[in-house]
C-alpha cells in the first residue's frame, strides 16, 4: 500500500516503543557523562567514554559521521550554543556545559540534550539554564494534538524573551524516528496559530536554544561550533515527545540526569526546576 505523504509524520505505536528505548538510553548516557564532569576532564574524554557507553548498551551514536561530525557528543561550553566538537579543552569551575546525543538501537533514534553547571557558576547563567528548562516545559505543554507547530514556537520564544533572553533563530528541533532529522522543522520563534497542525503519533525533538545576550549566532572555522555573537553564555535542552490527545508523552528523560547531578559534588544544581 502506498502511504499518503503526510503519514510518514506519524509513528505507530511499535515504533514510539522503539524510540522511547532509544531516548532512555540517551538519558542514561547523558547521565553517565554527568557523573564524570569536574574541572580539569577534557571533553574528548568525555566523548570516548560515553561512545563506549552507548555501544556497551547496544546502541550506536547517530552523531559520529553525521554530515561528517567527528564525535559521538556534542559538547558546547559557555558561549558555544550547540554541535561543539570534543577535544583536548579542560572544563573548569564557572563553565556551563551543553551535552547532546544521539542514539539509534533496533532502527529508531533518541536525541536528548542537557546543560550542567560546573562549580560555582554565575547566578546569570543559573537563571539562564532554569529559564530554558521552562522554555521546554512551556513547548511541551503546548505540543498537544490540534495545536499548531507555531504554537510551541510561540511559548519558547515569549518566555525566553520576557526574562530578556534570546532565542537562536538558526537552528531548529524536529521530528525524530529511523532518522535523526525528520520533518517538521520546529522553530524556537513564531507565532501561535500557524505552521503544521500537530497530529498524534508525531513524536518530535523540542530543543529551545537560548543565549544569555543577543540572539545572534555564527559557526566557528571548524564548521560546527555555533557560539553567540556576544561571546555570552547558551543553555540547551531537549526532549523527545509523541503527541497525544490532551498532553504530549515525553519518551526521554531526565531522570538518571538529576540523580547523577545530585551525587556529584563537582557539579551545581541550582537551575533545578
Ligand atoms: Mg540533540
Ligand atoms: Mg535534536
Amino acid at each position: 500500500m502506498l502511504l499518503k505523504k503526510k503519514d510518514y509524520l506519524i509513528k505507530t505505536n511499535e515504533e514510539i516503543e522503539l524510540i522511547r528505548i532509544s531516548s532512555l538510553l540517551v538519558g542514561k548516557t547523558l547521565a553517565f557523562v554527568a557523573a564524570q564532569l569536574k574541572p580539569g576532564i577534557s571533553t574528548i574524554v568525555l566523548d570516548a567514554h560515553a561512545e563506549q557507553f552507548i555501544y556497551d548498551q547496544g546502541g550506536r551514536p547517530v552523531f559520529k559521521g553525521y554530515n561528517g561530525f567527528p564525535a559521538s557528543l556534542c559538547i558546547s561550553v559557555n558561549d558555544e550554543v550547540v554541535h561543539g566538537i570534543p577535544g583536548k579543552r579542560e572544563l573548569k569551575d564557572g563553565d556551563i556545559v551543553s551535552v547532546d546525543c544521539g542514539v539509534e538501537k533496533d532502527g529508531y533514534i533518541g536525541d536528548s540534550a542537557y546543560t550542567f553547571a560546573i562549580g560555582d557558576v554565575s547566578p546569570e547563567a543559573i537563571g539562564l539554564m532554569r529559564i530554558t528548562q521552562e522554555c521546554l516545559q512551556k513547548a511541551i505543554d503546548a505540543a498537544v494534538a490540534g495545536n499548531r507547530i507555531g504554537d510551541i514556537s510561540e511559548a519558547v520564544q515569549h518566555h525566553a524573551e520576557r526574562n530578556g533572553f534570546g532565542v537562536v533563530r538558526e537552528l531548529v528541533g524536529h521530528g525524530v524516528g529511523r532518522h535523526l532529522h525528520e520533518k517538521p522543522e520546529i522553530p524556537n520563534f513564531g507565532k501561535r496559530g500557524t505552521g503544521p497542525v500537530l497530529k498524534e503519533g508525531m513524536v518530535l525533538a523540542i530543543e529551545p536554544m537560548i543565549n544569555m545576550g543577543v540572539r545572534n549566532v555564527h559557526t566557528l572555522a571548524d564548521g560546527w561550533t555555533v557560539v553567540t555573537a556576544d561571546h555570552k553564555p547558551a543553555a540547551h535542552y531537549e526532549h523527545n515527545v509523541v503527541i497525544r490527545k490532551k498532553q504530549s508523552e515525553v519518551l526521554s528523560s531526565f531522570m538518571e540526569i538529576l540523580e547523577a547531578e545530585r551525587k556529584n559534588s563537582n557539579l551545581n544544581t541550582k537551575h533545578h526546576l
